[in-house]
């Protein structure tokens, strides 16, 4: 029990998130002989960002055969790019296969998680279904994704809408859209799937853009059974597959990373994309975006412009100046009542509301230090002040060229050779040195310079308050794997355990009554 009367769990290792990066994380633990730990989840089951986002028409725009663990091949895919259902399920399966059920605490929110430095843990408070109970954790894992808080955008009136408002990741699938009056707010990833969804049966869409978005065409196909077949039963086929999605995607970061002038083919395909997609010259010009390609994520989808161009659709890209009662306001004075407003603006990435939860060494939490300095770590796993926390997909490590797994099973080498090394030096605390971590971001910054992302011309959830990058990782990712190969220990200041002392459980169970 805590003094404050909660029931307490020992373990010593806690992962927070289910997703692709927490789940990874349990799978690589209970591989390399780490079964003290636990899962801890707010949703239902595992899928994370997969699990969420059920609006229709989602999917991924990164090949399956590429958007799934190197450890774990889905023979059965179905189509070239999946849908969010069948990713969702191959993730659940992936779980069962693991066992990693057992360890996973679902329907639980982290409240807190705070550094104690006396007794060298993470004390994380937790509500399960309602009950609130501690967890103590020398090590924490945060796998809880960049994409999981919803950004309601902040316009005047919205509070007084009387219809219903949908965010794009909680998407309300009691509500009867059939015939409706429908507005979405946003043209990103999230929106360009919805539209050609809702417009099919929608009475009247309104479109509400602020940027346009490039878009390229999407190779999209089912898998046939001859390919099914050689998937299954011929030796490397589709490791091939996975190959070659994955060296034609590393030429995008060349040019988005050092050489955005190498990017005008792509603008090309885009504006050809354009000219299939739409006949009208006035909605051409209003879609065809003002900034380099590559600035903002470069989209995939065959479906947008048909669908901007149908006559129960249209494009409205006067600014946005209030929502009333029944409907949007924009700049001109203009009403469009509506009956329910979609809004697929994205995430709060740089400033999610999590990073209020997690309170490092010195009772400032990541939120705190990252107002002031920018969202910044090390190898996009340790942060200078928490120790004995390693983040997956932490500052630095996103993309805009192709899959994030890749960079997940990245940071889970990183992560097991960390855990091998608390394991064998008896290490029970870590901090990454704040000269490694300043000379770390200083390279990022520098290689970030000639990039598509500063100087492209766009604003972007990639920058922060402050304007810098900080979400993404600078260049190929084949060189972020080679340096997230091996801990490098010399990076960090690390406290060992007394001669004698048991080093790999850093503190006994004191509640032998509480259980998983
Ligand atoms: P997003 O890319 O951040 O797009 C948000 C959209 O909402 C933008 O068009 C933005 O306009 C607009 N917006 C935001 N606030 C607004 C306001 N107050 N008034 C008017 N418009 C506003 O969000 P998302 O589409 O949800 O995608 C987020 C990320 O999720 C993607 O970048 C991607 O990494 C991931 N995602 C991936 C997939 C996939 O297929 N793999 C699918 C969906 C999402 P501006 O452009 O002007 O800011």
């Amino acid at each position: 029990m805590t003094p404050s009367g909660l029931t307490t769990t020992d373990v010593q290792i806690a992962i927070v998130g289910a997703g692709f990066s927490g789940l990874g994380a349990a799978i690589k633990l209970a591989q390399n002989g780490f079964t003290d730990y636990v899962v801890l989840d707010r949703g239902a089951d595992f899928g994370g960002t997969w699990r969420d986002n059920t609006y229709p028409g989602a999917a991924c725009d990164v090949p399956s055969n590429l958007y799934s663990y190197s450890f774990a091949p889905n023979p059965a895919w179905s189509r070239t790019y999946s849908h969010q259902a069948e990713i969702h399920r191959y993730i659940n399966e992936v779980a069962n296969r693991h066992d990693i059920a057992a360890h996973t605490r679902f329907r639980t929110e982290v409240l807190d998680a705070r550094w104690n430095e006396e007794q060298l843990q993470w004390l994380i408070d937790i509500e399960t279904d309602g009950v609130r109970t501690q967890i103590r954790a020398a090590i924490l894992i945060g796998g809880v994704g960049p994409l999981c808080e919803p950004n309601l955008p902040d316009i005047d009136g919205i509070e007084s809408f009387g219809g219903a408002i949908v965010h794009s990741a909680r998407w309300d699938h009691d509500y009867d859209y059939a015939g409706k009056r429908i507005a979405v707010i946003g043209t990103g990833a999230s929106a360009i799937q919805i539209v050609p969804e809702v417009a099919k049966i929608a009475g009247h869409l309104d479109v509400y853009q602020r940027t346009a978005p490039w878009i390229i065409p999407r190779a999209e196909r089912p898998y046939t059974t001859v390919e099914h077949l050689a998937f299954r039963y011929l030796p490397g086929y589709q490791k091939l597959s996975r190959g070659l999605i994955y060296s034609a995607s590393e030429a995008v970061a060349f040019g988005m990373t050092y050489a955005p002038a190498a990017l005008k083919p792509v603008e090309l395909l885009c504006k050809a994309n354009i000219a299939r997609g739409i006949s009208d010259a006035g909605l051409r010009r209003a879609v065809t975006p003002e900034y380099r390609v590559g600035c903002k994520r470069i989209l995939k989808s065959n479906e947008w412009y048909p669908a901007l161009a149908r006559d129960n659709v249209e494009l409205v890209t006067n600014p946005i100046a209030s929502v009333t009662p029944h409907g949007i306001v924009t700049a001109d004075g203009t009403e469009r009542e509506v009956d329910v407003i979609v809004v697929a603006t994205g995430f709060h990435v740089t400033d999610s509301p999590v990073f209020a939860r997690i309170v490092g060494a010195d009772g400032r939490s990541l939120a705190q230090v990252w107002a002031q300095r920018g969202m910044q770590g090390y190898k996009g796993s340790f942060v200078h002040g928490f120790p004995n926390l390693m983040l997956l997909i932490g500052p630095s490590t996103g993309l805009g060229h192709t899959s994030m797994v890749y960079m997940i099973e990245s940071q889970l080498n990183y992560l097991v050779s960390y855990l091998k090394t608390v394991r064998a030096q008896a290490i029970t605390r870590t901090d990454v040195r704040p000269d490694a971590q300043d000379a770390y971001n200083a390279f990022i910054q520098q290689r970030l310079r000639r990039s598509v992302w500063l100087g492209g011309g766009c604003a972007s959830w990639y920058k922060d308050a402050h304007g810098n990058v900080t979400t993404l990782w600078p260049g190929f990712t084949f060189d972020f794997r080679r340096r997230t190969r091996h801990f490098d220990s010399a990076a960090y200041d690390v406290s060992r355990a007394i001669p004698g002392a048991a080093p790999a459980r850093l503190l006994p169970r004191t509640d032998a009554s509480a259980t998983l």
